[in-house]
C-alpha cells in the first residue's frame, strides 16, 4: 500500500507540467457567476477526461451551466467517496492586476494568478486529478468514486449541486471532500448558514423645513439597525456537544485561516447591514427607507431563534415590516470522522503538520451533503486574494492540495480508519 501512495506521488511529480497546464488553461477559460456560464471550462475538463479515456457524463438541466459526473468502482465492496467542486467563479475585480489581466491564469513568482484560482479551480483541480489518478489504481481499491464538477455555486443557485443532491442520489455517497480554500492548516466540517432579510421603513415624511409635520424614515431606520444589531448580538447559541470543544481547539487555528478575530465570532450570530436606501433629496423628510441585512447563524442554531428575536424588535418599531430573501440553515458533520483522521495522517506525512477541524464563516456546496447526514469535509489553499484583486494560489500549495486529496482519496478507498 505504501508502494501504491509513493506511485501517486511519483506520478503528480512526473505531471508537474501538464497540472500546472490544466490549472491554468482552466483559470484562463472565464466563468465569472453572474451570468455564470460555465460551457467552455466544462469542454476544457471533459477533453481532459477523455484523453486519460474516462468514461463521464454531463447532467445540464440548465444547458448555461452544466455539470460533469463520472463514477469507478474498486474491485471489492466498500465506501462511496464523492470529490466534489465548482466551475463557476466570482466576478472579475476591476483591473489592474498585478500579473496581466484577472483572467491571465499567468504563472509568475511561483503562484498560478488570476480570478478563481483559490476559489476554486485549485480545489476543483485537485478532484480532477484524484479521479484521474486513481482509476488508474481501481483494481487495488474497494468502494466506489464519483467527481462531480458543478456550475451555479457562487449565486447558490439550483442548477449546479443542489440539481445533483435532489435528482441524482447516485451523487450522495458516504462521505464528500471538496477543495474549496480552507488554508492548508485547517479542515472544514461546518459552516455557518446565512439568512438573508430585507426590511421596510414607512413614515409619513414632510417637506424638509416641516420637521414637526412628519416622521424621518431615514432616522427611524438608523435606530432600528442600531436596536437589531445589539439585540442578534446578545443571542447566546451553545453548539452541539462535540463541535464546542473542536471550536476552543482550534482557536489559534480560526484565527490564522480566516484572520485575527476569527474565532470570536464563529459561534455568535452576526448581523451585517449591507444595505441602506432612503431619501429623495436634501430637502424631503423621507418617508420611506429599505435596510438589507445579512445574519450568519452559527453551528446550533436555527432560523426561529434568530427570528423570534428579530420580532421582538420589530415590536418596538411599528414603522417597520419584515420580508425574507433567502435562508440556508448551518450545516455540520462529525469533526472526527474517518476522513478527517485520514487527512491529518497525511497532512502531517507531507509537511510535518496536522490540519485542525474548524468551522468555517463563508458558505460551500458541502453544506449539501451534510443536510443529508453525509460527511463533508473541506481542504483546500489559502483564500488569497478571494473576491479582490490578485487572487493567486502559490504552486507549492496548489501541489500540496493534490496530493492530499489523491492521498487521503486512496486511503478511504482502502478502508484505513473505518
Ligand atoms: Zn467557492
Amino acid at each position: 500500500m505504501a508502494d501504491l501512495k509513493q506511485q501517486l506521488l511519483d506520478w503528480i511529480e512526473e505531471d508537474r507540467r501538464t497540472l500546472e497546464g490544466f490549472f491554468s488553461d482552466f483559470v484562463a477559460t472565464p466563468t465569472p457567476n453572474p451570468p455564470g456560464d460555465t460551457r467552455k471550462a466544462v469542454a476544457h475538463i471533459r477533453r481532459f477526461l477523455d484523453e486519460h479515456g474516462l468514461a463521464h457524463r454531463v447532467i445540464d438541466p440548465e444547458p448555461m451551466f452544466p455539470n460533469v459526473v463520472a463514477s469507478f468502482d474498486g474491485s471489492g465492496e466498500g465506501r462511496h467517496l464523492v470529490l466534489n467542486g465548482h466551475i463557476d467563479v466570482f466576478p472579475a475585480t476591476p483591473e489592474p492586476w498585478t500579473h496581466g489581466s484577472p483572467w491571465s491564469g499567468a504563472i509568475e513568482d511561483g503562484a498560478l494568478w488570476g480570478r478563481g484560482s483559490a476559489d476554486m479551480k485549485c480545489g476543483t483541480s485537485a478532484s480532477i486529478f484524484t479521479y484521474m489518478y486513481l482509476s488508474r489504481l481501481r483494481e487495488h481499491l474497494n468502494g466506489r468514486l464519483t467527481l462531480t464538477c458543478v456550475s451555479d455555486e457562487e449565486t447558490f443557485g439550483p442548477w449546479g449541486a443542489r440539481y445533483l443532491m435532489e435528482h441524482h442520489p447516485e451523487v450522495h455517497g458516504d462521505c464528500c471532500l471538496n477543495g474549496e480554500p480552507s488554508s492548508p492548516y485547517s479542515i472544514r466540517f461546518a459552516e455557518k448558514g446565512p439568512w438573508w432579510v430585507t426590511f421596510h421603513v414607512t413614515t409619513k415624511g414632510a417637506h424638509g423645513a416641516y420637521t414637526h409635520a412628519g416622521d424621518s424614515a431615514s432616522l427611524v431606520a438608523m435606530d432600528f439597525c442600531r436596536d437589531l444589531q445589539t439585540s442578534v448580538d446578545a443571542i447566546h447559541v451553545d453548539p452541539p456537544h462535540n463541535i464546542g470543544r473542536a471550536i476552543e481547539e482550534a482557536r489559534d487555528t480560526l484565527d490564522r485561516a480566516m484572520g485575527a478575530g476569527a474565532h470570536a465570532i464563529i459561534q455568535k450570530v452576526t448581523c451585517n447591514i449591507g444595505v441602506i436606501e432612503s431619501g429623495l433629496k436634501v430637502n424631503v423628510i423621507p418617508g420611506s427607507a429599505t435596510i438589507e441585512a445579512d445574519f450568519r447563524l452559527p453551528v446550533g442554531c436555527d432560523r426561529e431563534t434568530v427570528q423570534r428575536v428579530v420580532e421582538e424588535v420589530l415590536a418596538r418599531w411599528p414603522q417597520v415590516t419584515m420580508e425574507e430573501q433567502n435562508y440556508m440553515g448551518p450545516s455540520w458533520c462529525d469533526p472526527h470522522g474517518a476522513m478527517v483522521g485520514i487527512l491529518q495522517d497525511n497532512v502531517e506525512a507531507l509537511v510535518g503538520y496536522r490540519p485542525q477541524p474548524v468551522v468555517s464563516l463563508g458558505g460551500t456546496d458541502a453544506r449539501l451533503w451534510r443536510y443529508r447526514g453525509i460527511d463533508a469535509y473541506v481542504y483546500g489553499p489559502f483564500p488569497t486574494g478571494m473576491g479582490q484583486r490578485d487572487e493567486h494560489v502559490p504552486l507549492d500549495d496548489f501541489f500540496h492540495v493534490i496530493r492530499s486529496h489523491a492521498l487521503s482519496a486512496f486511503d478511504y478507498l482502502n478502508g484505513a480508519r473505518s
